[in-house]
């Protein structure tokens, strides 16, 4: 596995791959991999043969009270997981080199990124959508890698590959949980052990509500609240929202039917987790 920081020995190493008739794909992630990022690679490498991995903890995204400084970072363990999963070359550039000191342009999705965690994170999608423009410009991949665990964020991926008319194909990946349906995280560390235990609770009350769904509730109303009175039964765990969105457009939805995703995000002590879980 070549490993870079550097944007010059990036395009060097991919342009000799692509010269050798590489299809290249990428996989932008910030790191502390676990197996949600390695079922990525293994999507990326099925579809293409020379795997980019980008791992950059990106400050843009990160509003001025969130957990910037507390993102868990791993750089050794990563390179280990990278070389082992056949990823071809790992990019993991210091924000120095992804951000000139008087960076003064951004790239901005203007509607679907409004609701949601774009409601409660201000400027996220913005610093979302700004690094992975660069991250595209700077590897030209044919296709690009996303989690179907960040739905909203794959959504302005895909709207923003279209509306700027970049030419890469965007595939979303399954989600990835834990063996008692935790949604595999990185900020899963940073949860202590008894919080981490009743954690559980997210994807147990969205499973409740896709059995309500079939035996034949449609009230996205009733299914909201079913929702947050489970996960807030479980003491310092809040919801920040619980949607019913219609899975292409994120627009929410008054009465459920297939194609709607029931997306959540909570706060479970002083951690952010999200999840959502699709109706069939
Ligand atoms: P992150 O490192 O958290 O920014 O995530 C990098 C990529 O991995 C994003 O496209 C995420 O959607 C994806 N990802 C994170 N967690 C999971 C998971 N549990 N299952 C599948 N993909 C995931």
């Amino acid at each position: 596995m070549i490993q870079v920081a550097s944007i010059d020995e990036l395009r060097h190493n991919v342009d000799a791959a692509r010269k050798d008739g590489h299809t290249i794909s990428l996989v932008p992630t910030m790191g502390c991999l676990h197996r949600g990022h390695r079922s990525l690679f293994d999507v990326a490498r099925r579809q293409s043969s020379f795997v980019v991995v980008s791992i950059f903890v990106n400050p843009l995204q990160f509003g001025p009270t969130e957990d910037f400084d507390r993102y868990p970072r791993t750089p050794e363990d990563d390179a280990a997981i990278c070389r082992k999963e056949g990823v071809a070359l790992l990019f993991a550039p210091e924000p120095e080199t992804m951000y000139a000191p008087d960076h003064s342009v951004v790239v901005e999705e203007t509607s679907l990124s409004r609701g949601l965690c774009g409601a409660h994170r201000s400027g996220h999608f913005r610093g979302v959508t700004t690094v992975v423009t660069k991250l595209f410009n700077i590897v030209q991949p044919d296709i690009a890698v996303f989690g179907q665990k960040d739905a909203q964020q794959t959504a302005i991926i895909r709207r923003m590959v279209r509306d700027l008319n970049i030419p890469v194909r965007i595939v979303a990946a399954p989600t990835i949980r834990e063996s008692d349906g935790l949604a595999t995280s990185s900020r899963n560390c940073l949860l202590d052990h008894d919080t981490r235990r009743r954690a559980t609770v997210i994807h147990q009350a969205l499973r409740a509500a896709v059995e309500s769904y079939r035996r034949g509730e449609r009230d996205a109303g009733r299914i909201r609240r079913d929702i947050v009175s489970r996960i807030e039964e479980q003491p310092s765990f809040s919801v920040e929202y619980v949607a019913a969105i219609d899975a292409g457009t994120l627009e929410p939805v008054s009465r459920l039917r297939s194609n709607v995703l029931l997306a959540v995000a909570v706060r479970a002590g002083n951690v952010r987790l999200i999840d959502n879980v699709s109706i069939a």
